[in-house]
């Protein structure tokens, strides 16, 4: 198997194209092999060799370090999400163990950029939670007691406030949360890639075909080459359960999401030239939908069961279309032709939105499924996995350790028939929102 990603992804092709990029052709002996070379697995190898200064890392990726879903996501580094099941009260300790995670993330992420100087266009503008519907008004106000009760400051916008701020009259109804971040996804994974300390190797296009424990050793076979490792972390996210990691609590789904060409001023002049912003959708499958400070207009709305190792060009094209109709929506004064690139993406999810932090076995160690919100969960339980593995403890880690685990899935077909049903449904219910 390989991993074949479409290569026209505008956040990555913002960025210069990297020299030096080893591939395993040889057998090597390693203290610790991390697999996996997101924001996961890269924080965790700088992480493990800041504490392990003398022990030899090899980071592998099967494709270019970063250029999986780290590059290829929405960019909103969050602290507060509203589609994972956490609508009213009830759940409310829950949902705060969760938006304890989403701050250590954001502060995890921040102390990064400001120790290395990254510069990854982070802006601190919050987000709208909003819709077209102002039925959904009802799930918003449920919404904002809750955002409210836990001290999260946050606003209600109507049509005419939103036409202003976004530039498009299609939403009528919307939550503004003051917290959140919006940022360069490719920019702030390749500044993790650039700052790699000298104690990691670091092998890309390099995919982990098995791999078995023997004893003390963990043994794991790529195309040209074998690791024999003495301790490893699995950082694959949407690809754990390939790999046989946690294969009863998550499950991988595709995203696909489109960017536009810079607006020109004449265009950008026409929606009312609106500062950067982003909009989350009410309910589940509607569309995420932003504004970059560059004036282009970035649009996700699919998530779907489909095969993570490729998408073919034909599949990719259709998903455009869709994302095309949009935007088109949202603003009917732009070409038709704006779209400069789609791309797809692996997100790992569970049945309860809960992640995966584990020392599955004695030297293995897993971290991962984040439900499509990992820039800064990711990031954070990259370093703090490394901590748990070096036999660290801080408060960090107490506080992922309390979170619930994740629940336990049923089998194949039955899996799959779930998630499609739903996946179905929650399509029907966002049908005007996409
Ligand atoms: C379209 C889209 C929009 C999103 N929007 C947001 C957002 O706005 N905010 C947010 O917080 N999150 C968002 N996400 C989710 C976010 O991108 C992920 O949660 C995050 O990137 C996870 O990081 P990671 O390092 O764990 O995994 P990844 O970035 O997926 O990295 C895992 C790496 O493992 C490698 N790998 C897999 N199998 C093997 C193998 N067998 N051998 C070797 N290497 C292997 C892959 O090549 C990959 O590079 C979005 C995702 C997508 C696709």
């Amino acid at each position: 198997m390989k991993i074949k990603n479409d290569k026209n992804c505008s956040w990555i092709n913002d960025l210069n194209p990297r020299s030096n990029i080893k591939t395993l052709n040889s057998n090597e002996l390693c203290d610790w092999l991390i697999v996996g070379a997101g924001y996961t697995g890269l924080s965790a190898a700088r992480k493990l060799a800041q504490l392990q200064p003398n022990k030899n890392i090899i980071l592998v990726d099967a494709q270019l370090a970063g250029e999986g879903a780290s590059s290829r996501n929405s960019g909103y580094l969050v602290d507060t999400t509203l589609n994972d099941g956490f609508t009213s009260n009830k759940d409310i300790e829950n949902y705060k163990k969760k938006t304890n995670i989403y701050d250590l993330g954001i502060k995890t992420v921040k102390k990064f950029i400001k120790e290395y100087q990254v510069s990854c266009d982070w802006n601190e503008t919050g987000k709208y939670f909003a819709s077209s519907k102002i039925v959904d008004e009802k799930l918003l106000i449920n919404f904002s007691k809750t955002l409210t009760r836990l001290g999260f400051q946050n606003n209600f916008f109507y049509n005419k406030e939103l036409t202003k701020r976004l530039g498009t009259t299609f939403y009528n109804v919307g939550l503004y949360t003051k917290g959140g971040i919006l940022l360069h996804p490719g920019k702030l994974v390749r500044s993790m890639i650039d700052v790699l300390p000298s104690n990691v190797l670091l092998f890309e296009n390099s995919y982990l075909k098995s791999w078995q424990k023997i004893k003390n050793s963990i043994l794991c076979n790529f195309k040209n080459g074998k690791i024999t490792a003495n301790k490893i972390i699995f950082a694959t996210n949407g690809f754990l359960k390939t790999l046989g990691i946690k294969k009863n609590y998550n499950f991988p789904l595709t995203l696909t999401a489109s960017m536009t060409r810079k607006l020109s001023d004449k265009e950008f002049q026409s929606i009312g030239k609106p500062k950067e912003w982003g909009v989350l959708p009410v309910r589940p499958m509607g569309a995420t939908i932003r504004m970059t400070k560059d004036r282009r207009i970035l649009i996700r709305n699919t998530a779907e069961v489909h095969n993570p190792f490729s998408m073919s060009q034909f599949d990719l094209d259709k998903r455009s279309i869709n994302q095309r109709i949009g935007i088109k929506k949202r603003f009917p004064q732009l070409p038709e032709d704006i779209i400069q690139s789609s791309w797809s993406g692996i997100v790992s999810r569970s049945r309860n939105s809960s992640q995966i932090f584990e020392k599955i076995d004695e030297n293995i160690f897993v971290a991962g499924c984040y439900n499509g919100s990992g820039i800064g969960v990711g990031t954070l339980f990259g370093e703090q996995i490394a901590i748990k593995a070096s036999e660290q403890h801080t408060k960090e880690i107490e506080i992922i350790e309390s979170r619930n685990k994740p629940n336990w899935l049923p089998p194949q077909p039955l899996l799959n028939l779930a998630i499609q049903s739903r996946l179905i449904y929650e399509r029907i219910r966002a049908k005007s929102e996409i």
